[in-house]
């Protein structure tokens, strides 16, 4: 068996076309129109490529970039007045502040200073209380990505036994409350997880978010399953040159899975079409619109 191959990028642009589309028809009837602005600091090559990505999408939906480049030695208290100022900005209704941050500056702190109506990166525990307890909230980008790419396999998510693995604020523990919310049946896994190879193939549904290259091996899939790989992993390739493989071994898992998503060109691209989606909520919301349902 050859599992069906999930296009990550093909929804992704599905996705972003949509949001193009409500942003223009938002704009044209109530003159509205979604500001995102992110907020760089310092010169990490992996962010400032992030970044670049994120602001030309913003672009392309027919919304407006507010674009910060900080440098590296940016003081917290410096970063907490630029949120001041952007919470308080009425043409902004999202703001991103790029990870990681140097590290003069805490994250959690920066995090809880962001408008939770504006908090688009959905990481403010004001909207992780409200995820968690099923309430209507700015949900993070790339697990909701996940849930679709999930959605486009299956449809429903009802009663399906789904495995994540990683616990981490920004992917493994919203994913997980995310799946609740579709009636999936959820065990989460991390690093004091016993027999994580027997707890994947009970998994209809499985979600490698853990930072270790190709680390899930095809053995441990059931077959038949869903696989999501969220990872995003460098390492050595030929020629001296590096490649970035998923946290699952994709030559092996292919023959078994039912589906899966390669890396790169799976979660990777959601993640960006998720974030113009809150965008367009965040936008709505504040001006008192119906959100639409993308
Ligand atoms: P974190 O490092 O914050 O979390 C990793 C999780 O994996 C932890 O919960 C950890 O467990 C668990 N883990 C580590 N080793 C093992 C192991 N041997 N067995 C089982 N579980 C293990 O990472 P993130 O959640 O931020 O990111 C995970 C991956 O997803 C990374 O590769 C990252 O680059 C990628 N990513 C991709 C995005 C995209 O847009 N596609 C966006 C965000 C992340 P414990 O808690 O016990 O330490």
């Amino acid at each position: 068996m050859t599992a069906r191959i999930i296009d990550g990028k093909a929804t992704a642009a599905d996705l972003r076309a949509a949001v193009a589309v409500e942003a223009r028809r938002i704009a044209a009837a109530h003159g509205l129109v979604p500001g995102l602005a992110v907020v760089l600091v310092g010169d990490n090559a992996a962010s400032k490529a992030y970044v670049g990505s994120k602001s030309r999408a913003v672009v392309e939906a027919g919304m407006r970039p507010f674009d910060f480049h900080l440098p590296v030695a940016t003081s917290a208290n410096e970063l907490l007045g630029l949120i001041g100022e952007l919470n308080n900005d009425a043409a902004v209704h999202g703001i991103l502040v790029q990870l990681p941050l140097p590290s003069q500056i805490d994250a959690a702190r920066i995090i809880t200073n962001i408008d939770p109506a504006k908090d688009v990166d959905g990481f403010h525990p004001l909207n992780a209380g409200r995820l968690a307890s099923g309430l209507p909230a700015l949900a993070p980008c790339t697990p909701v990505g996940c849930i679709k790419l999930a959605k486009a396999v299956h449809g429903s998510l009802s009663g399906l036994d789904a495995v994540v693995i990683g616990r981490s604020n920004i992917v493994g523990k919203p994913l997980a409350q995310l799946l609740l919310g579709e009636n999936a049946t959820v065990t989460i896994a991390h690093s004091r997880t016993r027999d994580l190879a027997g707890l994947c193939a009970r998994a209809d549904l499985l979600f490698a978010a853990i930072g270790r290259p190709e680390f899930i091996r095809g053995g441990w899939i059931r077959p038949g399953a869903t696989v999501i790989d969220v990872g995003i992993n460098r390492v050595a390739g030929d020629g001296g040159k590096s490649r970035i493989v998923g946290d699952v071994c994709f030559a092996e898992a292919v023959a078994v899975a039912g589906a899966i998503t390669p890396v790169p060109g799976g979660v990777g691209p959601m993640t960006i079409a998720c974030l113009l989606v809150n965008t367009l909520r965040a936008a709505c919301m504040q001006a008192g619109l119906p959100v639409p349902e993308i």
